[in-house]
């Protein structure tokens, strides 16, 4: 089976749903494929069940998020709006365990962070567990080979997975870039990120709103998904690892990993561990960042690069970037 497309996106977070939506309100044909079980990206949730038959959950990757922008305000007035979303605080405690309020708000998913996503995707034609193998040029636009080899081709191409991936697709089908093109995605970078969940027996004591922005090493953030209100049953914890730590241990196993992690969090978490699971985020947020908000060549047909590397970072980074992808797409 193959079809044909106006436009092509690989990958479903937020930039690539945030795009999706501007193209085919504009009645583009659009398609979108990702290689997750679900939708979202980094815009992560996880849920099990523990062994009291309690559902757990855990926001791993993005914690919480800022707007800063009218038009992504107005997204998030929606989903205020709709009971989708609350602010959580207006800054969160340091080393010293004080709040630091600077006056804007944080906001987060009253139901896991996932769930923005999967509203976003609401309507959209979204494929998950459908990985992108190679992308290479036919007939003045592109065929998309999946994994699973069946092929879809397309006028054009949004990649919005993290950049040095979406270069290993345009190898894989022998894609020759113009060298200055190729030479500003090579200069993107990230920073790899351990995510370890954790289920506490009691709750955590960390300061007021239930989280701590250490910003240091070994621990960068420790989120208390229970206090925030995403698991109500359990009380569940997300430690963040440094980008020194993580890099330094990127091939230990998990085990020491969650061990460090979790005697370095001692003095907060105060409270037995019942269990703990760690996730590996190779590209967890841009180090190096392209100025501008996407990038798009014709050649050797239309493609935009997109994603939170591309102008601004974040969550909010990744809803412009893909604003400006579909916008770039529309204007040609
Ligand atoms: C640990 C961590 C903490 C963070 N904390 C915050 C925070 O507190 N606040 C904040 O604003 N931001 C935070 N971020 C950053 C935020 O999550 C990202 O900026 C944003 O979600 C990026 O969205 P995106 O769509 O650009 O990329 P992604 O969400 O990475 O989406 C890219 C998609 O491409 C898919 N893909 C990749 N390769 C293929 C392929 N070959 N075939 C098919 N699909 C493919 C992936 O599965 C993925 O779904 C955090 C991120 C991490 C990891």
């Amino acid at each position: 089976m193959e079809s044909n497309y106006q436009c092509l996106i690989i990958g479903a977070g937020m930039t690539g749903l945030t795009a999706a939506r501007v193209l085919q309100s504009h009645g583009l044909n659009v398609a979108v494929f990702d290689k997750g079980r679900g939708v979202g990206g980094r815009l992560a949730t996880r849920w099990s069940d523990n062994e009291a038959g309690e559902r757990t959950y855990y926001d791993h990757g993005a914690q919480f998020f800022t707007v800063r922008d009218t038009s992504f305000q107005t997204q998030v007035d929606d989903w205020l709006a709709r009971g989708l979303v609350k602010e959580w605080a207006r800054g969160f405690a340091d080393a010293s365990g004080q709040p630091q309020h600077d006056g804007h708000p944080r906001y987060c998913a009253v139901n896991g962070m996932n769930s923005l996503a999967r509203d976003l995707a609401k309507s959209l034609p979204v494929t998950t567990n459908a990985q992108v193998a190679s992308v290479s040029p036919f007939e003045n636009g592109w065929r998309v080979t999946l994994a699973s080899g069946v092929n879809h081709t397309a006028a054009s191409l949004l990649l919005t997975p993290p950049v040095e991936q979406s270069l290993a697709l345009l190898d894989a089908g022998a894609t020759k870039l113009a060298e200055e093109t190729r030479a500003s995605l090579e200069r993107i970078s990230y920073a790899p990120c351990f995510a370890v969940l954790v289920e506490l027996e009691a709750p955590s004591r960390l300061p007021e709103p239930g989280a701590l922005q250490l910003r240091s090493e070994p621990i960068a953030w420790i989120g208390d998904n229970h206090r925030k209100g995403i698991s109500p049953d359990a009380f569940t914890v997300t430690l963040h690892a440094g980008p020194e730590f993580t890099r330094e241990h990127w091939d230990a196993p998990h085990e020491v990993i969650a061990q460090k992690l979790l005697h370095a969090a001692s003095d907060w978490l105060r409270a037995p561990v019942k269990r703990w699971q760690v996730h590996r985020w190779r590209y967890s947020q841009p180090v190096v960042t392209h100025p501008e908000a996407c990038l798009f060549t014709d050649e050797p047909a239309p493609l935009v690069f997109a994603g939170d590397a591309f102008g601004a970072p974040r969550v909010v980074g990744a809803f412009l970037s893909g604003r400006s992808a579909a916008q770039v797409l529309l204007n040609r």
